[in-house]
């Protein structure tokens, strides 16, 4: 073997005829899978972004297998995250290939940046900063290289059977992570690929979103409302978009159950000090965080503030522009 070649990532084989990809993202959540069915229709689920790198190892893993960029015909996204679909109008420029998304996430890759930059007066009203709101602002420009926008979407809808020769896989709407996400599940033989929706040792954080009417989606419930339609398909083993390459179900929902139950005794008693703000909350919370991690973190903050209240937990008022959580028992 050549010097340099020995870490080269290998594709991995999670089932007959389906492999795990690894590649390189720009962010620090690392590498992304995504996973070739090397089955008619030849079909990549995930792309990676959009970087000469992520394209290098795409097109070296495939090499491996014996096919090359021209082979694949269809690419399913599991979400429109720039990790996961940055790549695809890339690919599809290199020769005909439809992509199918779920619709609810049509909006952010089709317009990106319209998409995010729309957010910016519901980030304020969480109390976000004008430096930190220009911090989100050159971040989402930042990205636009690694992520273009799609021209032509397919929908990718809940229910749908996928057929391939000796496989069947049907697509379940997990909204939650990002409001389409979907997953692919072989109910037969107990298996799923699962993108970003869950993972045995981080919580998949659901993303803040604003509907095209305006509306922010309760990101946090809808999440643990899908784990638990998830959980009941008895699937034992998923493959998910990050870190470990496979995991257990029923492990990675007790470690959620255990993570959950932390962080809320967490939120209650830095609510005791009185009204905060999500973000005044995201700060006490993670007091050493930089600028680029206030979007992802200010979106957990939110995402558990929307359940306590489901729980009747904590209440929220407007006040100036801002919104402010308080404990309930505070208000009686
Ligand atoms: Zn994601
Ligand atoms: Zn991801």
């Amino acid at each position: 073997m050549k010097k340099g070649m020995a870490e080269k990532v290998q594709p991995y084989e999670i089932r007959p005829g389906i492999f795990q990809l690894e590649l390189p993202t720009p962010y620090p959540i690392g590498p992304v899978y995504t996973y070739l069915i090397k089955l008619e229709p030849i079909t990549l689920v995930d792309v990676g972004v959009n970087s000469p790198e992520s394209l290098a190892a795409l097109q070296e893993q495939l090499y491996c297998l014996g096919l090359n960029l021209n082979r694949i015909e269809q690419l399913l996204l599991t979400h429109g995250h720039s990790d996961h679909y940055g790549a695809a109008q890339g690919l599809i420029e290199e020769g005909g290939k439809t992509v199918l998304i779920h619709p609810r996430d049509w909006d952010k890759v089709t317009d990106r940046r319209d998409y995010y930059l729309k957010m910016k007066p519901y980030l304020a009203q969480m109390g976000m900063p004008s430096d930190y709101l220009a911090y989100f602002v050159k971040f989402i420009v930042w990205e636009t290289p690694y992520a273009r926008d799609l021209e032509k979407v397919h929908p990718l809808e809940e229910g749908t059977l996928l057929f391939w020769e000796g496989l069947k896989l049907e697509v379940m709407h997990t909204p939650g992570h990002s409001p389409g996400h979907v997953v692919l599940l072989c109910p037969r033989e107990g298996w799923a690929i699962t993108g970003d929706f869950i993972f045995t040792h981080i919580t998949p954080d659901p993303i803040i979103d604003i509907t095209p009417s305006g509306f922010r989606t309760p990101s946090m419930p809808l999440h643990l409302e899908s784990l638990k339609r998830f959980a009941a398909r008895g699937i034992n083993t998923f493959f998910p978009g990050h870190r470990e390459k496979e995991g257990r179900t029923e492990t990675a929902l007790e470690e959620l159950r255990k993570r959950m139950e932390y962080k809320k005794k967490i939120y209650m008693d830095t609510l005791k000090e009185g009204a905060l703000t999500p973000f005044q909350i995201m700060r006490r919370l993670y007091p050493q965080s930089r600028k680029g991690e206030a979007f992802v973190l200010l979106s957990e903050v939110m995402g558990r503030l929307d359940l306590l209240e489901m729980e009747g937990v904590v209440t929220s008022r407007r006040e100036k522009g801002l919104i402010l959580y308080s404990l309930k028992e505070e208000e009686g």
